[in-house]
C-alpha cells in the first residue's frame, strides 16, 4: 500500500481510481495526470443540463481541486502523456518530463468519432464529449437557428431534446432503420421516435449523410438519397473510439479497449485499465464487453483500487445507464440483446412504462420511463436471474415487489 500509482486520464474513472484507493487506506503517492484543462469533471450534463445553460460549470466537477489537495492526490491537468516505457516505469508527459511509477492506471476514456465527410471540418460542424464542445456549441444554440443532428443514438436524441426547449428547429438522421438501434429493442425506438416527432423533432430514418456542402460554414446536410437539408449548426453523434494508443504503443494487449481480466488487470501486471476505454470481463455475463457509462467507469475504478491494494474485487456488476429527455426520466439495466419476448407495465401513452426483456422467461433487462420504482426492483429481477410470469408483470394490480421477493 506504499509507492506511487499514477493514473492517467482524469475524468470519471481517474478521479473515482483515485479517490477509491484513498478510500481503502492506499497511503502511497497517489498521482492523477490528465489532458484536459478542467478539474475532473461528469460528462452526462454535458448532452442535458449544461448544453440547456440550466447548470454551471462547477455543477460539473466531480470534486473541487481544492479536495483532490486534501486528500493528497496529486492532480496535473492540461498535460498529455505521450508514452510509457514499462521496463523503467516510468511515463512521458508531453511537456518531455518523466514521471515514475509502480503501478500505472490507464482511465483514457474515448474520443467522438468523426465525421469523414467532404465539409466535415467547418467550424459549424460540432462534437459532443467535452467542456470545450460545448462552450464552442452554445454560442450558436440560439432559438431559430435549423440544427440538424447527424446519430440516432442517446447523444444525438438528447441534445435534440435541448434543442426543441431552447427553439431551434431540429432535424435528425439516423442511417439505420430506427433510433437507439444499437442499445435498445424496437418498442422504445418507436416510444422516442413518436416523443421526438410529437415535440417537433423532423426524424430522417435510414439514410446515411453524403457530404457537407458550404464555403466558410457547412450550410446544408446533403443525405445519400439526395435530399438536401440547409443546416445553421450541425452536430453529430456517431459513437466513440477507445483511446487505446498509449496502451498499444508500450505492447499491451488492445483489442476494441484495453483488454483487461475481472480485476482491471491488463496484460502488465503492473499496469490496470478503467472505464470507456478497456474491453474488460464481467463476471455477471462471463464474457468480455466495452461499455460506455459512469456506472461502469465507477465500478472498474473500486475494481482497480482493491486489486492496486492487494485485495480481490471481482468486476461483476450489471450494467445500468440513464438518459433525460423532455420530462422523461429513461433508466436502463441489464442488456436486451437475445431477448424473446417484450412485456410492457404501465402506459407508454402517460410516458409511465417499464419494458422488462424476457429470455427464456427470465428477465434479462429492464428499460424505465419515469418508473424509479420499477427501475430498482428490475435490478434485482436482473440480478437475480428470476423468472417472471409475463401476465403478471404486466398486471399493474400485481405488486412488483411481490415477484422479485
Ligand atoms: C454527452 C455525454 C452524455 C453522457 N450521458 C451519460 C449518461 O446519461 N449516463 C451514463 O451512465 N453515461 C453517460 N455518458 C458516458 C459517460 O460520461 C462515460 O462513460 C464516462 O465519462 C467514462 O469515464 P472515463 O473516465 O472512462 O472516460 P472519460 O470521462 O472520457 O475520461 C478520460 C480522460 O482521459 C483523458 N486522456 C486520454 N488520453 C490521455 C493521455 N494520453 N494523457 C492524459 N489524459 C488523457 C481524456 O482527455 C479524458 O479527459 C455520457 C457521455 C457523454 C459524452
Amino acid at each position: 500500500m506504499s509507492g506511487t500509482t499514477v493514473i492517467v486520464g482524469a475524468g470519471q474513472a481517474g478521479s473515482d481510481l483515485a479517490s477509491a484507493l484513498r478510500q481503502a487506506g492506499y497511503g502511497g503517492r497517489i498521482v492523477l495526470i490528465g489532458d484536459e484543462t478542467s478539474v475532473p469533471y461528469r460528462r452526462p450534463p454535458l448532452s442535458k443540463a449544461f448544453l440547456s445553460g440550466e447548470m454551471g460549470e462547477e455543477g460539473l466537477y466531480i470534486k473541487t481541486r481544492e479536495a483532490y489537495a486534501k486528500h493528497d492526490i496529486e492532480l496535473r491537468t492540461g498535460v498529455s502523456v505521450s508514452s510509457i516505457d514499462r521496463a523503467a516505469h516510468a511515463l512521458t508527459l508531453a511537456d518531455g518530463e518523466t514521471v515514475g511509477y509502480d503501478k500505472l492506471a490507464l482511465t483514457t476514456g474515448g474520443r467522438a468519432r468523426r465525421l469523414t465527410l467532404p465539409g466535415a471540418d467547418k467550424p459549424n460542424v460540432h462534437y459532443v464529449r467535452t467542456i470545450d464542445d460545448i462552450r464552442r456549441l452554445r454560442d450558436q444554440f440560439r432559438p431559430e437557428q435549423r440544427l440538424v443532428i447527424i446519430g440516432g443514438g442517446y447523444i444525438g436524441l438528447e441534445v435534440a431534446a435541448v434543442g426543441i426547449k431552447t427553439g431551434l428547429k431540429v432535424t435528425l438522421v439516423e442511417a439505420l432503420p430506427r433510433l437507439l438501434a444499437r442499445v435498445t429493442g424496437p418498442e422504445l425506438s418507436q416510444y422516442y421516435d413518436s416523443v421526438h416527432r410529437r415535440k417537433g423533432v423532423d426524424i430522417r430514418l435510414g439514410v446515411g449523410v453524403q457530404a457537407l456542402e458550404g464555403d466558410a460554414q457547412a450550410e446544408a446536410v446533403i443525405l445519400q438519397d439526395g435530399t438536401r437539408l440547409p443546416a445553421d449548426v450541425i452536430i453529430v453523434g456517431i459513437g466513440l473510439i477507445p483511446n487505446t494508443e498509449l496502451a498499444e504503443r508500450c505492447g499491451l494487449a488492445v483489442d476494441n479497449g484495453i483488454i483487461v481480466d475481472l480485476y482491471s488487470q491488463t496484460s502488465d501486471p503492473d499496469i490496470l485499465a478503467a472505464g470507456d476505454c478497456t474491453n474488460h470481463e464481467n463476471g455477471f455475463f462471463g464474457r468480455r464487453m466495452r461499455l460506455e457509462s459512469v456506472p461502469n467507469a465507477s465500478e472498474q475504478a473500486r475494481v482497480a483500487a482493491a486489486t492496486i491494494c492487494g485485495k480481490q474485487l471481482a468486476h461483476a456488476g450489471v450494467p445500468w445507464f440513464w438518459s433525460d429527455q423532455y420530462h422523461l426520466k429513461l433508466q436502463m439495466v441489464g442488456l436486451s440483446n437475445g431477448h424473446d419476448r417484450v412485456v410492457v407495465r404501465g402506459s407508454m401513452e402517460a410516458d409511465s412504462f417499464a419494458a422488462f426483456y424476457l429470455q427464456d422467461g427470465i428477465v434479462i433487462a429492464v428499460d424505465a420511463v419515469n418508473r424509479p420504482q420499477e427501475f430498482m426492483l428490475g435490478k434485482k429481477m436482473v440480478a437475480g436471474r428470476l423468472r417472471s410470469d409475463p401476465a403478471l408483470l404486466a398486471d399493474e394490480s400485481v405488486a412488483l415487489k411481490s415477484l422479485v421477493a
